[in-house]
């Protein structure tokens, strides 16, 4: 087995040795600065509060796996985790109803959770004010975690099975020889190592600049006080706490009892970035390093509406408090992965204590097998654009992940700054059509275009929306929906990430990567995944065969790059160059997408000339493309590239070509209105690593009889076995509703699967919805419900796709 070096004996250090040393890899060796196990890192003095309800699947299930973990350990007898509960309470109309939303979320991913009524909430909190809250979501399996314990007793565990853990040894550099990890340096001495895994918490810029990595991460304050004693709170030592965790979200405030006080967490200060350097300079003063002294004057409002909840804390007082630093990401979410930059070198950070064991799991069986049982795509330290990884950017977007921690997030809410970063060649077109934009990637996208109000019919009105799924929405997106199925629309694709992969080796390499068959004639365009070792979908992508040696392939996100790059050939034979930037396209689909295109072209355009997924270069007006015959939308048309340059030439060539026909620009909006419809999934949210192709209805995109290829095998015997589970597609009985995705679907009344996609069909007229179902619910026709906000909507399983399923209006 590798040797495996840990930097960071925090939580997440101590989690993965332990993760580590029960799969076999014995050879494990925990460094850390400070003394052990009270580091001086953020779960030194973590308040441990464990709430597991997230927006994300894999988040919570994270932390269920924490849960379950720390409840079955104890150090010398002591817990390291006690279910006392969770209660978020509400204080607001719109806050009670966000709950109603989070117990869906909790009942998509199997965390018990109730609402609860404000007696309740006051019979719970008995210092609670009924007069101030509507209620609360009660989630009876929340609790907290003793995280230098649960370190220590995991710790332990990895001692007895072969680790060494190692206290003041301060990593001052990463070895590396042909590319690759070799050694950890010391202040004390080198330690030759296979792998080495920066678990630094908010150190991890630091460490990563070692290793010559970017660490996406900015180290912040966040204030937590504790009060004086107070009356009525009387916990034996012991057990610290018996009331549950309390949350006041809408005050960024979250309670927790220490035997007879209080104590308090406050989202609600202005965001207290910290420099590294300057926290060295506090280790030096011997104070725990992570602690910063207290700003009382930025803890003073938090302190008010503590007592506004709580009035009987106006008898007592704030004692003490500390302003803690841990890690912020640009998207809130945990890095973790070997970076690709420095094979060898790992990154487990930006991890909380609620997700710790969870996380540790994840990358242990990353690093000991290939993949993760939880799919971790949202986790990846690939997943970011180079754009995003600038200090600038990390900063902004930290201090604005700081603020939206408590905060309602609507799933479009769109980053606020930094805007517009990255634009297409068709930006200044789209303003002037008064486009609405969202950010996706950096990238500034289209939503729908105010210029094409006046096609909004009443049908579009959309009587049911609730402001819930009114916000980022307009008629206008039901508008440009039907105009593409009745006439021609202009969609800008740019943003799509593609690829040119060439050489005398890229055949090979593309059909081992992927599953479909990639041997087709040059001029021939493949829909393909890529699938983990375990046969799970990572992702897909579209394979253009140029010529004999070169290919365009169109990807969902920098991890199929990284993938892909990570399984080049050694030898040179293959070269793999990212195009996204300096190219454009844009996507003209409909009825009329020929009418519009083909006077343009001296080239043969129809149906036999050009045929569906045929790739050819040819020349729109000045502009030489390469066009490309598919459709996401499910119409006749046409991906169309070029290079950046040409992009506002090609745009106002179709434009002016598509005034006799009404076309029209349209936005994502609509685009994924009509993908829906037409059953067109997207990898990382309709399907993710944890779904065999065949249970998600992408089994037409493998050929297990064209050869080897990554995860064969485990395909091979997903064909053979009868499926516990399908993506479905359903459609909304009630013509008036729509629902967003990550909602739960019941059946017989009980949650059984949940949404992953949905939107409005202006071609069917109502709701629909991709969900994963149990396959014995998944047959058309089959009567389930989609719990919004706590209302069940009755739905119907539907065949799909919803329009075309004879693909008349593609192949024309
Ligand atoms: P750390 O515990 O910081 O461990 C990193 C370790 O790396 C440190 O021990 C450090 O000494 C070591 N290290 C760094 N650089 C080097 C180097 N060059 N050489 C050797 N060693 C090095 N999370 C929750 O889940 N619930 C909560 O209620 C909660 N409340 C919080 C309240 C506060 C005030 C704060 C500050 C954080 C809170 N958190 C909470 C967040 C949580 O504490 C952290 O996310 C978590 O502890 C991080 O664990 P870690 O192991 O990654 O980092």
């Amino acid at each position: 087995h590798p040797r495996v070096v840990v930097i960071g004996a925090g939580i997440v250090g101590c989690a993965l040795a332990d993760e580590l040393t029960s799969r076999g890899w014995r050879d494990v060796t925990v460094l850390d600065q400070g003394p052990l196990f009270a580091t001086g890192g953020s779960s030194s003095h973590a308040p441990g509060l464990v709430f597991q309800t997230n927006p994300s699947k894999t988040m919570t299930a994270f932390a269920a796996y924490t849960v379950d973990k720390f409840s079955r350990l104890s150090l010398d007898g002591r817990w390291c985790f006690r279910a006392v509960g969770g209660l978020e309470v509400a204080a607001t109309r719109q806050r009670w109803h966000d709950l109603e939303r989070k117990l869906g979320l909790a009942r998509c991913w199997g965390v018990r959770a109730e609402l609860v009524d404000a007696r309740e909430c006051a019979r719970m909190w008995p210092m609670l004010d009924p007069e101030r809250v509507y209620g609360g979501l009660y989630t009876p399996d929340d609790g907290l975690a003793k995280a230098v314990r649960a370190g220590e007793a995991q710790a332990r565990a990895a001692m007895a099975r072969g680790a060494s853990f190692l206290a003041h040894h301060t990593v001052v550099g990463i070895e590396r020889d042909g590319g690759r990890v070799t050694g950890v340096v010391t202040d004390r001495g080198t330690f030759p190592a296979d792998i080495a895994v920066s678990a630094a918490g908010f150190w991890g810029p630091a460490v990563g600049r070692m290793a010559g990595v970017e660490v996406p991460l900015l180290p912040m304050a966040h204030q937590y006080a504790y009060t004086a004693p107070v009356e009525g709170v009387d916990n034996p030592p012991e057990l610290e706490a018996s009331r549950p965790l309390l949350r006041h979200q809408d005050r960024d405030l979250y309670f927790r009892e220490h035997t007879d006080r209080i104590g308090i967490g406050s989202y609600a200060h202005r965001p207290l970035p910290v420099r590294l350097e300057d926290v060295a300079e506090y280790d030096r003063a011997a104070v725990m390093p992570s602690m910063l002294e207290f700003t009382a004057a930025d803890f003073e409002p938090s302190w008010q509406d503590s007592v506004e909840l709580l009035p009987a804390l106006a008898d007592s007082k704030v004692e003490e408090g500390f302003n803690g630093v841990f890690s912020f990401t640009p998207d809130g979410m945990p890095l973790l992965g070997e970076s690709r930059r420095l094979p060898g070198f790992w990154l487990a950070e930006a991890v909380w204590v609620t997700h710790s064991a969870g996380a540790a799991k994840a990358v242990a069986e990353w690093m000991t097998e290939g993949r993760t049982e939880t799919d971790v795509h949202e986790c990846d330290v690939h997943r970011f654009e180079d754009a995003q990884l600038s200090p600038a950017y990390v900063s902004d977007r930290g201090k604005q992940s700081f603020v939206e921690v408590y905060d309602v997030v609507h799933p479009l809410q769109p980053m606020e700054h930094p805007r517009p970063l990255r634009t297409s060649p068709f930006f200044a077109r789209q303003r002037e059509l008064g486009a609405f934009f969202l950010e996706g990637g950096g990238w500034e996208r289209p939503y729908w275009y105010g210029a094409n109000e006046p096609l909004v019919e009443a049908a579009d009105e959309g009587r049911g929306r609730d402001p819930w799924s009114a916000r980022y929405w307009s008629p206008i997106v039901g508008a440009e929906a039907r105009a593409t199925r009745e006439g021609v629309a202009l969609y800008d694709m740019t943003p799509l990430k593609r690829l040119e992969v060439a050489g005398p080796g890229a055949l090979a390499f593309l059909q081992h990567a992927t599953t479909n068959q990639i041997d087709r004639k040059p001029g021939t365009v493949a829909y393909t995944l890529l699938l983990d070792p375990g046969g799970g979908v990572r992702s897909d992508l579209t394979v253009a065969r140029l010529d004999e040696d070169a290919f365009q392939v169109g990807v969902s996100s920098n991890l199929d790059v990284d993938w892909l790059r990570t399984h080049l050939p050694a030898d040179g034979s293959v070269v793999l160059r990212e195009i996204t930037a300096g190219t454009c396209c844009i996507g003209v689909w409909g009825p009329l997408a020929r009418d519009l295109v083909q006077p343009l072209s001296g080239d043969d355009l129809s149906h036999t000339g050009f045929g569906f997924f045929k790739a050819r270069r040819v020349h729109i007006g000045h502009v030489p493309v390469l066009a490309m015959r598919v459709s996401y939308v499910g119409e006749l048309g046409w991906e169309l590239y070029t290079d950046a340059d040409l992009g506002l030439r090609l745009w106002d060539t179709l434009w002016e070509a598509g005034r006799g026909l009404g076309a029209v620009a349209a936005g994502r909006a609509a685009f994924n209105s009509l993908r829906l419809e037409k059953g067109y999934r997207l990898a990382g949210t309709d399907m993710t690593s944890e779904h065999d192709p065949y249970e998600a209805g992408l089994g037409f995109a493998v050929k297990l009889e064209k050869g080897e290829f990554i995860g064969r095998d485990a395909a091979a015997a997903a064909a053979e076995r009868a499926p516990r589970r399908r993506l479905g597609c359903l459609t909304l009985d009630d013509p008036d509703r729509v629902v967003m995705g990550r909602e739960p679907v019941l059946v017989d009344g009980r949650p059984a699967g949940y949404v992953t996609s949905a939107g409005y069909s202006t071609t069917l007229g109502r709701g629909v919805a991709y969900a994963w179902l149990p396959a014995e619910a998944a047959d058309p026709g089959t009567g389930v419900a989609v719990e919004y906000f706590g209302e069940p909507l009755a739905a119907t399983v539907a065949a799909e796709p919803l329009v075309d399923p004879e693909m008349a209006r593609i192949r024309r």
